[in-house]
């Protein structure tokens, strides 16, 4: 698998972009993971032949990790797409991306050359699609958030979307390849979001040797990059990407 990231910051994050990653299987399947408000010019901007992509993946409805769709399917409309475009996610995704979409260009699913497909998972079910294997827990977000274990039969990558690791999400990452986890702040402290010290202990727990972290709080990340890089350096698996780094498992 390759993992390209679009976007390493939280919502209002300028400097870093929403988080959201695009991950290509050796098989060529290429899944976007979370669309928020700044991915799509990201996305466009970085790629001179903007690769399309096949699913795309949402982890939870805050704006920062869907609000870029109306935007990438205008682009994709654009491109002239004509093959439908499936979304997954948790129950309520078609209403809510259809929502967002009519608010941003009332009427414009109807125009579309290409159809909007839906998928939904939960926590209950490992589903395949697209010759993967998707399995999902539930996150402690202030918003129901799934993690997402993407499994192409020979690597499996975690998604975390928002949100602490909870127990379910520690079975589930069991031995993965990488985890690409949010992490807010250096310990925990906002009830619901995650940390580096927490994201260290899930590695820990689940014999884990490789993690992205993303999704930092922009000035605990701004200003105390140094604690955080001599921290990471002991940690010789983990690393802080930015936009634009890609990473192969
Ligand atoms: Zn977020
Ligand atoms: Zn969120």
């Amino acid at each position: 698998m390759e993992i390209f990231f679009i976007g390493v910051g939280e919502a209002c994050d300028s400097a870093h972009g929403n988080t959201s990653v695009l991950v290509t299987t050796d098989s060529g399947t290429r899944i976007l993971l979370d669309c928020g408000f700044s991915v799509p010019h990201h996305y466009f901007h970085t790629f001179a032949d903007a690769p399309e992509p096949d699913y795309i993946w949402i982890s939870h409805f805050h704006g920062d990790h869907f609000f870029g769709l109306p935007l990438l399917f205008l682009r994709l409309w654009q491109m002239g797409r004509t093959r439908p475009l499936p979304i997954v996610s948790q129950q309520g995704v078609a209403e809510r991306v259809r929502e967002v979409l009519d608010l941003a260009y009332p009427g414009f699913e109807k125009k579309l050359s290409f159809k909007l497909s839906f998928h939904t998972v939960s926590p209950d079910d490992t589903v395949s699609i697209g010759g993967l294997n998707w399995s999902t827990a539930v996150t402690e977000h202030s918003q129901y958030n799934l993690g997402l274990l993407l499994d192409d039969g020979k690597k499996q990558l975690y998604y975390s979307g928002d949100g602490r690791p909870t127990e379910p999400v520690q079975q589930l990452v069991q031995g993965c390849d990488l985890i690409i986890h949010e992490a807010f702040r250096l310990v925990d402290q906002f009830p619901y979001h995650g940390s580096i010290t927490s994201c260290l202990q899930l590695a820990d727990i689940a014999g884990v040797n490789k993690m992205a972290l993303l999704h930092l709080d922009r000035d605990f990340r701004k200003y105390e990059l140094e604690k955080i890089n001599k921290l990471l350096k002991t940690r010789p698996g983990t690393l802080l990407p930015v936009a634009g780094d890609r990473l192969t498992v």
